[in-house]
C-alpha cells in the first residue's frame, strides 16, 4: 500500500482479442472466461474494477496498447515467447498449452503425412504461436484474423487443416456443426505457457498479477476456476 498507484483512473483495463473461448468470450452481453476470472482476482486485490477492451491481436506482439496507456495489461491466452518479451513483460505462467492440428474428413486427410502429400491448404491465426509452428514445419499457412475465423475457414473448406491452440478447440469440437473436424495425430507438445503481459518496466502491476496467481494456486481458487472454465 502507498506509493505509486499500480493502475490509474480507478480501473484495471485489460486488452484482449475476442473471441478466445474458454479464456475470453462474450456470454449474455458480458466478456467472461478463465483469463477474465483470473484478472478479476488482480482487480479485487487492487480494489478496482476490470474493464475489457477488444484490440487487434498484433497489439500483443508490439505492446502498442500497453505503451500508449490504453490498457494496463493484456490477457489473451497469450503464450510467453522470447520474441514478445522484447516488447512486453510477462507475469508468471498461468496455463500450459499444446497445439493441435485439425483436419476435416471431407479433405481426405487422415494422417500427418497426408497434409504434405496431398498439398493440403493449412490455416492459422496471424501472429500466433500456431502460425509460427506451421512455418517452422515448412508450411506457408493461410492467415486468419481470429481463432473464430480460422475455425470457420476449416468448416467452410477454405482450408483443409489448421494449427491452433488445443484448449480453444476443445469445446468447438463438441459442437455437432463441427463433427467433420478432428484432431490429427497427437497434440503437438510445444511446451508453451500462457502469461499476462504489462508494459515493459511496470513491475508493480506485474508483481500484483504474480501475487494474485500464486495466491489463487495456493488457496484452491485457481483449481476451482480451472474446473469451471477449462474442465476437469
Ligand atoms: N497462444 C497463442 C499465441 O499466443 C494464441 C493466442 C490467441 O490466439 N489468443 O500466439
Amino acid at each position: 500500500a502507498g506509493g505509486v498507484p499500480v493502475v490509474e483512473k480507478g480501473k484495471l483495463t485489460t486488452c484482449t482479442h475476442l473471441p478466445y473461448p474458454p479464456f475470453q468470450f462474450e456470454q449474455g452481453g458480458k466478456v467472461v472466461g478463465f483469463d477474465v476470472a483470473l484478472v478479476d482476482l488482480v482487480a479485487k486485490d487492487l480494489e478496482v474494477e476490470q474493464k475489457i477492451l477488444d484490440t487487434p491481436f498484433e497489439n500483443f506482439k508490439t505492446g502498442a496498447f500497453l505503451n500508449s496507456g490504453e490498457c494496463d495489461l493484456a490477457a489473451a491466452g497469450m503464450t510467453i515467447t522470447d520474441e514478445r518479451k522484447k516488447n512486453v513483460d510477462f507475469s508468471v505462467p498461468y496455463f500450459d498449452a499444446t497445439q493441435a492440428l485439425l483436419a476435416t474428413r471431407k479433405s481426405g486427410i487422415t494422417t500427418l503425412a497426408d497434409v504434405e502429400a496431398k498439398g493440403a491448404k493449412l490455416g492459422a491465426q496471424a501472429g500466433t504461436t500456431g502460425e509460427s509452428h506451421a512455418k517452422s514445419e515448412g508450411f506457408d499457412p493461410v492467415a486468419f484474423e481470429s481463432s473464430d475465423a480460422v475455425l470457420n475457414g476449416l468448416r467452410t473448406g477454405q482450408v483443409d487443416a489448421v494449427v491452433i491452440d488445443y484448449p480453444v478447440v476443445q469445446g468447438w469440437l463438441k459442437d455437432k456443426d463441427n463433427a467433420d473436424a478432428f484432431v490429427l495425430g497427437q497434440n503437438i507438445e510445444t511446451g508453451e505457457q500462457y502469461g499476462f503481459s504489462v508494459k515493459k518496466g511496470n513491475d508493480a502491476l506485474r508483481a500484483a498479477i504474480d501475487k494474485a496467481i500464486r495466491d489463487a494456486k495456493a488457496d484452491g481458487t485457481y483449481d476451482k476456476l480451472y474446473r469451471q472454465w477449462i474442465g476437469p
